[in-house]
């Protein structure tokens, strides 16, 4: 089993002026490629402190990636790091030396010494063309280890490591296995019971590893899986979500980049099925998410924003007793908005939403407080009082999100 480790080399990373993204990408391919990160490190641009972190680096891992620190300037040390440990020479790279030359000539400005510097490459290093920018990247063997050098410039950097590092470090890894995820989502279920009815497959079970997060559109499941000798990625996953599905299929609605207002149109379209919403609280959010959906045309008749209690009398047909008398927000109120737009947009279903979004509470509910009402043509009725936690924002795109989990239940 292959460590490897990612050096980042860059005094404005440890000042926290730029984020790290290159470790971030780096690990991310790595892991398709079935190679284990077990490090990251990220030194400042100091001669000792770079060396020091190489040493540590050649102590504990077996392929290391070192970005940043190629470039012209007095503060790019890798090379002079490198070579205090390796004690190797340092040479100029023809090819590299001429691509920087011809560079300056068609910009028609002068090269200034330093920029020597970006063609010098360690003798022995197989030298990485890079096509994007001008210092060249390396891989040299030292030790029984293998050492990458990238330049630091994101897009240079992934260019030479999708184009020479990674087909290079699968030869030298041999067949390593693949990983690969996907994600199960689930509705109308919190985390601690999913996690509960899954304790003991999530115990018993190491590939895939099942992973329950919260999520703002609900709970989700990542399953993990590693290619081993007798299972390909997609069985693992594939015995593993049958396994979890036999447990909390119920509540599940979609993998990977389904989402539940996909679901809803998939679903009322199989129904046969058009709804309409009467949004106070959410403004037409619902609505706007249920229309992002390709083919929404199918299944949506369209909606009413009735923010005004005016609007919910005059335009939707609430009665002025229930206004007056329970209050916008109120089960009474979000029933008769329901059951008023399924009428007057002649769908199947009609939603509605009212609540209190905050800062501050205009009615004697607390912020927060949702009511959804669902009425269909047969004379259903459904309504449900929520309370829902965040600012003003987020209460209402909860709101909207839950519309649609009520819908898929
Ligand atoms: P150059 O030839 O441009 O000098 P270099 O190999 O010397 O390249 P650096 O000088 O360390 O690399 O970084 C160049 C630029 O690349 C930085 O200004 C920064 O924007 C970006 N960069 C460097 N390291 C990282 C990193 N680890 N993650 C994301 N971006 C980085
Ligand atoms: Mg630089």
């Amino acid at each position: 089993q292959f460590k490897a480790e990612i050096i980042a080399v860059g005094t404005e990373l440890l000042l926290g002026q730029i984020a790290n993204t290159n470790a971030q990408w780096l690990s991310q391919h790595l892991a398709l490629h079935g190679i284990n990160v077990y490090n990251h490190a990220v030194v400042g641009d100091n001669l000792k402190r770079v060396e020091d972190t190489f040493k540590q680096a050649q102590d504990r891992s077996d392929i290391i990636i070192v970005t940043g620190g190629l470039g012209p300037t007095d503060d790019d040390l890798t090379r002079e790091a490198f070579q205090k440990i390796a004690n190797l020479k340092i040479i100029e790279h023809t090819p590299a030396m001429m691509k920087i030359r011809s560079y300056f000539e068609k910009q028609k400005t002068i090269m200034t010494p330093n920029n020597k510097k970006q063609a010098r490459v360690f003798e022995g290093a197989q030298v990485l063309e890079n096509k994007v920018g001008m210092a060249p990247g390396m891989i040299i063997t030292h030790k029984q280890k293998t050492w990458v050098f990238l330049p630091g410039v994101p897009k240079e950097m992934k260019q030479l490591a999708t184009d020479e590092v990674f087909p290079y470090l699968k030869r030298v890894t041999g067949h390593a296995g693949i990983i690969k995820s996907t994600v199960l989502k689930f509705a109308g279920i919190g985390e601690s019971k999913l996690e509960h009815e899954l304790r003991a497959l999530i115990n018993a079970q190491s590939n895939p590893t099942i992973a329950p997060l919260a999520q703002d559109d609900g709970v989700v499941i990542r399953l993990t899986a590693k290619e081993d000798s007798s299972y390909k990625v997609d069985e693992l996953l594939n015995h593993t979500k049958k396994q979890i599905l036999d447990r909390v299929g119920s509540y599940f609605y979609g993998s990977d980049d389904q989402t539940m207002e996909q679901q809803v149109v998939t679903l009322l379209k199989e129904q046969n099925r058009k709804i309409a919403a009467a949004e106070s609280i959410t403004g037409g959010k619902f609505t706007d998410k249920l229309i992002s959906v390709e083919g929404a045309s199918q299944v949506c008749r369209g909606g009413i924003v009735c923010y005004d209690n005016k609007v919910k009398q005059n335009i939707v047909g609430v009665t002025r007793e229930t206004i007056e008398n329970k209050g916008p927000v109120s089960e009474a109120c979000a029933v008769e908005l329901a059951a008023a737009i399924n009428d007057k947009l002649d769908s199947s279903i009609g939603i509605s939403f009212t609540g209190e979004a905050g800062p501050t509470s205009a009615s004697d509910q607390p912020v927060g407080t949702v009511y959804i009402a669902i009425c269909t043509e047969a004379g259903y009725k459904q309504v449900n009082r929520f309370t829902f936690q965040g600012d003003r924002n987020s209460i209402r795109d909860k709101a909207a999100l839950k519309g649609f989990e009520l819908l898929l239940k």
